[in-house]
């Protein structure tokens, strides 16, 4: 770079006769150069290029100066815009940048009209105004840059005096709000306690003159005393983060030992206290705790450019001003506790409009999970129900966990926390919160769920009984990755809260067994007719949307008034049973399986062609044939069904028609003799050669 800047400057323009020659590897090199400097500046960390830029800029111009008249160029001004650029990059770039296009103006002047002063006047008067616009530029960015500094370094100062004043005991607890109304709360409260603090420091510097004053405080309780405030008269007093250990330096000394501490003829460097960030002939110096209950807060520290300016007398005034100091930090925690709950509260609000909206139990919850999370701190939350019947648990919703467990069911036994919840109840009719604060490295294996996906390295976890109108009806969990993430005020929320879920969810509950009930049929729990006759309609919707296979079965017993006739109805209803179970068992998940008709029953049977529908009422007619219904007086009782198939779209095009068809395939069935399958599509086949013989 530096041979080339010799060579362009010196060589190609100060002798004309060479420049015809060399200015297409000039040209070539000044492009090479380019784009050398942007590769180092964009793609390394090299960051040092800037004023190799501006040197190829200021070439670049000098090329076009030569190219355009030399030192008459009307071009000349341009050599202002490296100078105004370099000063905003670095405000001393612009003395160097200006010097430079001194320098070569200088030279080339110099080797070509050395003896014409009035050249020379000229060329005085640009390196004045060239000096000129250097030095306004550079002060203009220096101020601008000064500015934006401290306008940084005070709003990070607000964020971290946001952060400290936390009201609830334990730095953890800044998670109890959403990040947003957390800051925003804790800016506010910040911004009134600085004010509050100011305002002391204001009215103690009234009474007693001193050169800086110092306030430290340990907001977060953990020993560390940071610098919430500071008055000066000088102006290298600290606007950063300071901060002291207890028992470090001298204002960590006067926490640890919660005593004044008194330099009247300072000799260490002033650097040590802190707050300074250069030397001040600082001469004396007093620290005073600041007492908050029996623990120390914070420190006010006062320091004097004259020796011993703080004698007893002084140094007991300024003690009467401590218990100021505490006051306002009490009344911030506090205000900020107001607002936190206000917000809780508020979050419970929305929280039980969630409740009242809708009965579906698992939307609900879910819903429910992100809420609890905008309020407390849990990284996995679970609500479980517990189905009495079957002794299952359901996990009904998740956050945080792998979410295709939803719906899925253990057995509550493998569960031992939600064993131990239940047998509490049971046992004593009260319910026992669940609050493991410190799980250590027992997370993974809490043994809350069976499932290994479900294990998560827990730190701690709370867990409470859903429990309404005397039952045990499930229980809600949350968990977090860091120890203690509960306190007692989460735990009064939660509690709270869940009191609420469990009527909502016992409700709800009632509502689906009651839904339940007038959707299936009493005596075999299959759907009822109507509802049968609903979903087959639903059915035929979809498949007029999207066309797929889809066959009906319908079944009746064979001879089942002779069942009755001989053994009774009570027998004739375990029969009837027994055949329910036997389809239940055969069906598929997608199948509907109803309770058609007394002893008739129907299954719906979406993408299946009559292929597959036959080989499903042929497994369930030959299951049936083996299954023993109960032993009657004369022996064991068995029955046998006949079976009618239709499908679409192999027997009609028209949805309409395919119960109708089965119902014909069903009494051909009877027909050719019982205890058979048979499709509609053979009984077309009959029609064609009804003589078959056989038949
Ligand atoms: P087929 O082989 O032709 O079907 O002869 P079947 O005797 O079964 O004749 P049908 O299907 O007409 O008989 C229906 C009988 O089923 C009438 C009734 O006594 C009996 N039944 C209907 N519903 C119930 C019920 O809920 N419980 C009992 N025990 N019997 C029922
Ligand atoms: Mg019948
Ligand atoms: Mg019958």
């Amino acid at each position: 770079m530096v041979l080339y800047c010799i060579a362009s400057g010196l060589v190609l323009f100060l002798r004309p006769d060479l420049s015809s020659r060399l200015l297409t590897p000039w040209i070539a090199g000044f492009v090479f150069l380019v784009f050398t400097l942007s590769y180092l500046t964009l793609f390394t960390k090299d960051r040092s290029n800037g004023f190799s830029f501006i040197t190829l800029g200021v070439i670049g111009l000098n090329f076009l100066m030569q190219m355009t008249g030399g030192n008459g160029s009307p071009l000349f001004p341009l050599y202002f815009l490296p100078v105004s650029i370099a000063a905003i990059q670095h405000r001393v770039w612009a003395f160097p940048a200006a010097g430079l296009i001194l320098a070569i103006e200088a030279l080339s002047m110099l080797l070509t009209a050395p003896y014409e002063p009035h050249q020379w006047y000229a060329f005085a008067g640009f390196a004045a105004s060239l000096a000129g616009v250097a030095l306004i530029t550079s002060y203009i960015t220096h101020g601008i840059r000064n500015e934006a500094k401290e306008a940084k370094d005070s709003y990070e100062k607000l964020l971290s005096d946001a952060h400290a004043v936390d009201p609830l005991a334990g730095g953890t607890n800044v998670e109890a709000l959403t990040e947003k109304s957390r800051q925003a709360t804790h800016v506010s409260v910040a911004r009134e306690r600085e004010g509050a603090f100011g305002a002391l420091i204001d009215m103690i510097s009234g009474i007693l003159p001193a050169h800086t004053y110092a306030l430290f405080l340990d907001d977060r309780d953990d020993g560390v005393f940071s610098l919430r405030g500071i008055r000066s008269q000088s102006r290298s007093a600290s606007s950063g983060t300071v901060e002291f250990a207890r028992g470090n330096g001298l204002i960590g000394i006067c926490a640890a030992r919660n005593q004044p501490q008194y330099l009247p003829y300072m000799v260490i460097p002033t650097k040590s206290l802190g707050y300074y960030s250069h030397d001040v002939p600082v001469k004396s110096f007093l620290a005073i705790p600041i007492v908050q209950g029996d623990r120390v807060a914070g420190v006010l520290a006062v320091d004097s450019l004259e020796h011993d300016a703080f004698p007893a007398d002084t140094q007991e005034t300024l003690t009467r001003f401590t218990p100021f100091f505490s006051q306002i930090i009490e009344k911030s925690r506090i205000s900020m506790e107001l607002d936190i709950r206000a917000k809780n509260f508020a979050a419970l609000h929305e929280m039980s409009s969630v409740l009242s909206n809708s009965l579906e139990i698992a939307e609900v919850l879910e819903q429910l999970t992100d809420q609890i999370r905008s309020v407390v701190p849990c990284d996995f939350c679970a609500f479980l129900l517990y189905d009495a019947k079957t002794k299952e648990v359901i996990i009904t919703a998740l956050r945080g966990y792998d979410r295709r467990f939803i719906g899925s069911r253990f057995p509550l036994e493998q569960s031992a926390i939600l064993t131990h919840m239940l047998n509490q109840w049971s046992d004593r009719r009260v319910y026992t919160i669940h609050h493991d604060p410190e799980l250590g490295d027992r997370g993974r294996e809490i043994g809350l769920f069976p499932m290994k996906e479900l294990q998560q390295p827990l730190k701690s976890l709370f867990g409470r009984p859903l429990v309404a109108h005397d039952r045990f009806i499930g229980a809600a969990f949350l968990a977090s990755m860091r120890s203690h993430a509960f306190t007692d005020y989460h735990r009064n929320f939660m509690d709270t809260l869940l009191n609420q879920v469990s009527l909502v969810v016992d409700n709800s509950m009632l509502h689906r067994r009651i839904r339940d009930m007038a959707r299936t049929d009493g005596l075999t729990g299959l759907l009822n007719h109507r509802t049968f006759m609903e979903k087959l309609s639903e059915e035929y919707k979809r498949l007029d949307r999207d066309p797929r296979p889809f066959s009906i079965l319908l079944m009746d017993i064979d001879k089942f008034k002779a069942v009755n006739d001989k053994y009774g109805h009570p027998v004739g209803d375990v029969a009837i049973k027994a055949v329910a179970k036997v389809m239940k068992d055969t069906a598929r998940g997608s199948d509907f399986v109803a309770r058609y008709g007394g002893e008739e029953f129907a299954v719906g049977m979406v993408d299946t062609d009559s292929r597959g529908a036959a080989q499903m009422g042929e497994r369930i007619r030959k299951m049936l044939e083996k299954t023993l219904v109960t032993r009657v007086f004369d022996g064991e009782l068995r029955v046998t069904v006949s079976i009618g198939v239709s499908s679409f779209p192999g027997d009609t095009k028209n949805v309409a028609d395919l119960v109708t068809m089965a119902d014909n395939a069903l009494y051909q069935a009877k027909r050719s003799g019982r205890n058979r399958v048979c499709l509609h599509q053979d009984m077309k086949d009959a029609d064609v050669a009804p003589a078959k013989p056989g038949r």
